[in-house]
């Protein structure tokens, strides 16, 4: 017999089924807002302008294609300190914080999961109730336990930030948090500053480990206000790993860019724990591919290519706001009664609308509108074209 005659089908992944279910959708008005993605007005994956200028000059300078250091080269890592702990930071400066490049956030997590799991074996994994699907399977893949902390408030739509701060106050040391530092996703409920502050608090207190999950810096308010938890934490003087992604903010998905950080107390400690880090790249991809991390590098170096993505990246928060705004407004020009002003208050891409998955499945078989079944729906599949014909379509399944 084969060896592989009693492999079972893996389950398949949610989302990547309702985008199978959505190519296969004949019906032209069709709209899938199930996507994890940031489309343009014109329901296009941008190539950012300041992309494509860093593109065509290393397309014309042709450098060898030799290997990567195993972190990846320094100019793209000092670039994300730059990015994640502000300009000059003593973080940065202080060599105490160790960055290496990884395969997108994802790729971040699971270096920081393997190497987390030498460090500290026998820790438990707490997660948001819900979080990011990933979160989960990676962390179990590394080897840990992998439990739920309270988050979202379905009341409130926003968080239940006692009962996450109750249950943070309960944990054993040593217990490694992951927290979404922006943007929260499925949810798009965020943390208040003041609530940030609360959390390092009692990380200090209970000596937890966090780990930040950076994927969409500069998609709520800005580069800088999106980054409060990591300022919060770098004024704490604790130790904390971050890992973060170019995937939206460059719209670089394919080209897998991300980075993991890792904050420790002292210089000559950050170059231990970076040896440590390295066994571990070095034993599952060996090094990081050149391209993607060298077109961020060069962007963010060149002061008239990285305003021109400034500018870009504040294109894309705008119109994801205006959608946000739009919608509701929409909604209630059909005469919807219950208050959607909450889509206002969330941030980044997705907004958990309260829809029921008897509504969502009516979106789907009505309207040929896609959503997840939970209720999440991403902002930035909406444009000024379908905005009008999904605001009518959930007027009329929540009416
Ligand atoms: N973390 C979160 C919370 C995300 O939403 C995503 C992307 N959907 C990632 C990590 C992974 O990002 P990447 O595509 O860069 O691997």
């Amino acid at each position: 017999a084969s060896i592989f005659a009693a492999v079972e089908m893996a389950p398949r992944d949610p989302i990547l089924g309702l985008n199978e279910a959505f190519a296969a959708d004949t019906r032209a008005e069709k709209v899938n807002l199930g996507v994890g993605v940031y489309y343009d007005d014109n329901g296009k994956i941008p190539l950012l302008a300041a992309v494509r200028a860093a593109e065509k000059a290393r397309l014309e300078a042709m450098p060898p294609r030799g290997y990567q250091p195993i972190e990846g080269p320094a100019a793209y890592n000092n670039a994300v300190q730059g990015l994640l702990f502000g300009k000059d930071s003593q973080l940065a400066t202080s060599g105490q914080t160790v960055t290496i490049e990884a395969l997108g956030g994802t790729g971040a997590l699971k270096v920081g999961a393997d190497y987390l799991k030498r460090l500290v074996p026998g820790a438990t994994v707490y997660i948001s109730d819900p979080s990011w699907e990933n979160h989960r399977a990676l962390f179990e893949s590394a080897g840990f336990p992998v439990e739920n902390y309270p988050y979202y408030d379905a009341a409130s739509r926003g968080v239940n930030f006692a009962a996450m701060k109750a249950k943070l106050d309960s944990l054993q040391p040593g217990s490694v948090i992951v927290l979404h530092a922006c943007c929260h996703n499925p949810t798009g409920a965020d943390l208040s500053d003041a609530q940030w502050d609360e959390v390092v608090a009692v990380c200090r207190e209970r000596g937890l480990i966090p780990f930040l999950d950076m994927a969409y810096q500069g998609f709520a308010e800005g580069i800088d206000a999106d980054a409060v938890a990591v300022r919060a934490l770098s004024s704490s003087g604790l130790q904390f790993f971050v890992s973060s992604s170019f995937s939206k903010s460059f719209s670089l998905y394919g080209e897998r860019v991300g980075a993991l950080s890792i904050v420790t107390a002292s210089k000559e400690e950050a170059g231990r724990v970076l040896s440590q880090v390295k066994r571990v790249i070095r034993t599952n991809y060996s090094n990081p591919p050149i391209h993607g991390g060298a077109i961020v590098a060069a962007v963010l170096s060149s002061p008239e290519l990285r305003q021109m993505w400034e500018d870009e990246l504040g294109g894309m928060r705008e119109r994801i706001r205006a959608m946000r705004t739009g919608l509701v407004d929409q909604l209630k020009a059909e005469g919807v009664a219950q208050d959607f002003s909450f889509v206002i208050k969330q941030r980044g891409m997705f907004s958990y609308t309260g829809l029921t998955a008897a509504q969502v499945e009516t979106l789907k078989a009505d309207f040929g509108i896609y959503a997840v079944s939970t209720g999440r729906i991403c902002l930035a599949a909406l444009n000024s074209k379908n905005i009008g014909y999904v605001a009518k379509a959930i007027a009329q399944v929540v009416k």
